[in-house]
């Protein structure tokens, strides 16, 4: 497994994955517009409890976006870090922009692409689904609002 490290901004948090990232994806959904100010953001996801915050875990603050996730953060510069499911114990998504090789990490689709701002085009062939992926873990049947 590659080594995987990241951090926020300011550098007072920093992060480390403790196995490989997988479903990596671009969201275009407002709250991941309005948390990051730009068009989407890349997640990927590992296990649960291989995210693990190697310094600055007091700087790391936690807002409730939605019934079902929270987002995780750097109190001191802002940097958008994670996103932590209650519906999804098992896995934990992070923001693929913060490792310090974020290029090692490639998304492999878009979801919320119905939110997607007018101008933005990624131009990439990849699958575009309008909301959740068919079978997102935790979510089978049911319409929750924006993670
Ligand atoms: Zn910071
Ligand atoms: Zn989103």
């Amino acid at each position: 497994m590659a080594e995987h490290e990241g951090r926020c901004l300011c550098a007072a948090v920093r992060y480390r994955l403790e196995g490989d990232p997988f479903d990596c994806g671009w969201c275009h959904c407002r709250t991941c517009q309005l948390s990051s100010g730009a068009p989407a953001m890349a997640f990927a996801s590992v296990r649960a409890g291989q995210w693990i915050v190697t310094q600055g875990e007091e700087q790391v603050r936690r807002m409730r976006s939605s019934s079902f996730a929270e987002r995780l953060f750097c109190g001191c510069c802002g940097t958008p870090l994670a996103i932590d499911y209650d519906i999804q114990p098992e896995t934990f998504d992070f923001s693929v922009l913060t490792l310090d090789d974020p290029a090692l990490v490639r998304p492999g689709f878009h979801i919320f692409w119905s939110s997607r701002v007018a101008w933005f085009d990624p131009g990439d062939e990849l699958p575009k689904y309008d909301r959740f992926r068919p079978n997102t873990v935790g979510l089978e049947g049911t319409e929750p609002p924006d993670g």
